[in-house]
């Protein structure tokens, strides 16, 4: 098998060099690729209903009778349409064709037939528009359903994956250790890969399906959780004391119990102990993950260590900078701030202070761990999900002599099924619980005729002296039905908004001109603010009580709550209000879920039902499983089951299939890339 992944897709029987190319743009380069490049869906021709079960349904085979030759009639506009009439042997449906003589002519009176499309009722009798046909004596199977691009579609590539499925030998060796396989019963991989693309039936195809995922989340299970056990690393960084409860007395407010297990369990973590801490802080927006890392941070200056804070912009160090600032008035501890607006001497002095180890706390962007900034004695690193700190930039401090502790904030919940998986070389700390003071953000779902009666809220919260958010999914007019920022802010202005108090932000604004308007809403020089999804998350603009979504169907659960975050950051009653005229089932629930819940795991629970494990995978960026299979709520056991198996203590490491694993592993955390990180891992 792995030779496979050296021939080039070329050399397959049915490619030639446009072909190639075509399917280079779907990532195949390899007959290996195109062997693992699985089906995204399979058309099921095996079981066949009667119209009255079809209907209202979509994709379904019904098995019919023809009545009738085709009729040919005209529509106004001049289109060919042709007609047939055919039973079920309890109903008549009509069969329609648009243009496609040769179509309608297949069906022969008297015949049967498999037809497969979507069965309607229009005037009183069954109708099917346009069906894919099968001869109702073929033998009925499942069809693999491909990915496809202009150039290339579905029963090609399927034709392409049946000749590079002969090219296997008779039998291929084993991906997985024997024992993993019989405790979970699993199918070989023979079996798998040959039955994902061309199952015999159902079953057959549940069981690929069930091997395949296994293996990857498997793989990657055990790839996260060697990282775990290898990167256990040893720090000079010596903490005696713990100053969490002298901290406390410098805020002005009370932690809760949730921040104060979370420090708690950081202190644990570097207290006394040989290695260094790796901790992921997850909470939701706005749970009060910047006290808990302040906290922790004092304990470690205390200590005589200097922290480094890194934040993804240079907004939100400003902004943390503040934070940090005032949380730390009345100590002596110096804290710096190290941003790309700094004049070149400025920037000197303060690298320069940070090397003497005058500056206690540093916060910056991530050029924070630059090879021009030195630190005396870095103690800790506390850093953002979205930057997570790779083995490589820890391997990078290693060799600068330090070995800090490291604590990742996270602001995305995520399942606690998922968890493990994704952040399995991390300890977790959660921070579930709501801040006292804090209300419920009120969440309305409205179509569009609303829109004016939310206008007029949103003028009556701005002359109570609150600001507001609009979020628009596109930038430009385009001919879908979205709305564009621009156009809705000149929509606004005709509706008697005031020109100096709305502006428009989106991703395509220079970088200065978005820090502008982002710097001008802060400080509440504007108040409503239109724009894309740009927004960053942390920014914490008190004053800003409402939030609209304008064609909410476009995000999903998560990402909804997550613009919602954005409000509701002080003790006012906040808004948000999701604008979509959408009608599909999952919008709706999708937008009573975020009506009913302000609890982002909770929501996370709701979105991982309705989207399947597969898009939390895509957000990580720490390596990602590549299941490259469709998956949903369902397969969540499967993916337990793999995340069990791949317990280290039981596994015997002897087993052959260990060569294809690591290799895997290797492939999927570019282990071994680099040097440094090999002597980490
Ligand atoms: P996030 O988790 O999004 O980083 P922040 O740390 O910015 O959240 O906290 C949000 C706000 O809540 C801040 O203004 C912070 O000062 C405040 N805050 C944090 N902890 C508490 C608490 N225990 N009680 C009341 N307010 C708190
Ligand atoms: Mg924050």
């Amino acid at each position: 098998m792995a030779s496979l992944f050296k021939i080039d897709i070329k050399k397959l029987k049915g490619v030639g060099p446009k072909t190639a190319l075509y399917l280079n743009r779907l990532g195949v380069y390899t007959i290996g690729d195109i062997i693992r490049f699985f089906p995204r869906t399979y058309e099921d021709w095996t079981s066949v209903n009667t119209l009255q079960e079809a209907y209202g349904q979509k994709d379904k085979c019904v098995k019919l009778k023809i009545l009738s030759q085709s009729q040919v009639l005209r529509t106004r506009s001049g289109k060919k349409i042709y007609k047939l009439e055919a039973t079920d042997g309890r109903n008549i449906a009509q069969i329609i064709f648009y243009n496609s003589k040769y179509a309608a002519q297949s069906l022969v009176k008297d015949c049967e037939y498999i037809l497969r499309g979507n069965v309607e009722f229009k005037f009183g009798k069954y109708e099917i528009s346009s069906p894919k046909i099968k001869k109702s004596n073929k033998k009925e199977a499942f069809y693999p359903v491909y990915c496809q691009t202009a150039g290339i579609n579905s029963k090609k590539i399927s034709s392409l994956v049946k000749n590079a499925l002969e090219l296997l030998p008779e039998s291929i060796g084993e991906t997985l250790p024997a024992k993993v396989i019989n405790e979970n019963n699993l199918c070989s991989f023979d079996f798998a890969l040959r039955n994902i693309h061309f199952p015999k039936n159902r079953q057959c195809l549940e069981m690929a399906r069930r091997r395949i995922i296994f293996e990857e989340i498997f793989i990657y299970q055990l790839g996260i959780k060697l990282i775990k056990e290898n990167s256990k690393i040893k720090t000079d960084v010596k903490i005696k004391n713990e100053y969490s409860k002298e901290f406390s007395e410098f805020l002005p407010f009370k932690l809760t119990g949730a921040q104060n297990n979370a420090i708690s369990e950081c202190i644990r973590d570097i207290k006394g102990s040989e290695f260094s801490m790796n901790r992921l802080l997850q909470g939701d927006v706005g749970s009060g993950k910047t006290a808990v890392a302040a906290s922790v941070a004092y304990t470690v200056a205390k200590n005589g260590y200097q922290v480094a804070i890194m934040a993804p912009t240079e907004l939100l160090a400003v902004q943390h900078f503040k934070t940090f600032k005032n949380f730390f008035e009345k100590t002596n501890l110096k804290i710096g701030l190290m941003c790309g607006s700094l004049k070149s001497k400025e920037r000197k002095i303060l690298n320069e202070n940070i090397e003497n180890g005058n500056i206690d706390i540093v916060i910056g962007t991530h050029c924070l761990i630059s090879d021009t900034t030195a630190f005396k004695n870095l103690g800790l690193i506390v850093t953002d999900e979205q930057h997570r700190f790779g083995v490589n930039q820890r391997a990078k401090l290693i060799n600068k002599g330090v070995a800090p502790h490291v604590l990742v904030m996270s602001a995305t919940p995520i399942p606690r099924s998922l968890a493990l998986i994704l952040y399995g070389d991390l300890d977790i700390s959660v921070l579930n619980e709501i801040l006292p003071g804090r209300q419920k953000i009120d969440t309305f779902s409205v179509d569009s005729s609303k829109r004016h009666r939310v206008w007029n809220f949103i003028k009556n919260i701005v002359n109570e002296g609150g600001q507001c958010y609009i979020v628009c999914a596109s930038i430009d007019e385009n001919e879908n039905d979205i709305i564009d920022v621009n156009g809705y802010y000149e929509k606004m202005i005709e509706n008697g908004f005031n020109k100096d108090e709305v502006k428009v932000l989106h991703g395509k604004m220079k970088p200065q001109e978005k820090d502008l308007i982002m710097s001008d809403f802060i400080n509440g020089k504007i108040k409503i603010l239109v724009s894309t999804t740009v927004i960053e998350v942390g920014i914490d603009v008190p004053k800003a009580r409402i939030i609209v979504i304008e064609n909410a169907e476009r995000f999903g659960i998560s990402q909804l709550h997550q613009l919602r975050g954005r409000v509701g950051r002080s003790s006012l009653k906040s808004y948000c209000v999701l604008i979509s005229d959408s009608k599909s089932n999952d919008s709706k629930r999708r937008f009573s879920a975020m009506v009913s819940s302000g609890d982002g795991f909770y929501l996370s629970e709701e979105d991982l039902k309705l989207r399947g494990p597969g898009d939390f995978f895509g957000v990580n960026q720490h390596g990602v499983p590549n299941v490259n299979i469709v998956t949903s709520y369902k397969d969540i056991g499967i993916i337990k089951s793999a995340q069990e198996a791949a317990d280290i203590s039981k596994l015997d490491f002897s087993d052959p299939s260990f060569k294809f694993i690591n290799k895997k592993i290797d492939s999927i955390f570019k282990r071994g890339s680099d040097s440094k990180s090999q002597m980490i891992i």
